[in-house]
């Protein structure tokens, strides 16, 4: 039997400080090569992404066989969400996980999240 190709999406915020380190941790947490996985990446991260609605992005890779889903946020002044603290990005970022597991119930999610000490990630 052919094996179907694993694929992945990771949303993130486009912040320098993160983007690179939150696909290390996807890529780790997923076991998926750099070529295997698309991105979306905004100000604000995935908080941004779920509470805005901009699901083009990650519609379009579910729909093309994305079964892998990284949602990343970040603490220590994120440019999306000014006046909002660490802690609170944190919960942000846990908060949206129910919202797609259940939109996007064939995949397999992962919480990334990074603070300027680390980038941290799980399965949720
Ligand atoms: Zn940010």
């Amino acid at each position: 039997m052919e094996k179907t190709p694993q694929l992945g999406i990771v949303t993130m915020c486009a912040d320098k400080r993160f983007h690179r380190l939150v696909e290390e941790k996807f890529r780790e947490l997923t076991g998926l090569g750099a070529e295997s996985y698309w991105i979306q990446a905004t100000a604000g991260g995935a908080p941004a992404i779920v509470e805005n609605g901009l699901f083009t992005t990650t519609d379009y890779a579910y729909v093309h066989g994305a079964r892998h889903m990284g949602w990343a946020g970040h603490g220590d002044t994120c440019g999306g969400y000014h006046d909002v603290s660490t802690e609170d990005m944190e919960k942000k970022t846990e908060a949206l996980m129910a919202l797609v597991k259940q939109k996007y119930p064939e995949a397999t999610h992962y919480q990334i999240f990074s603070t300027n000490e680390k980038t941290e990630g799980k399965k949720v």
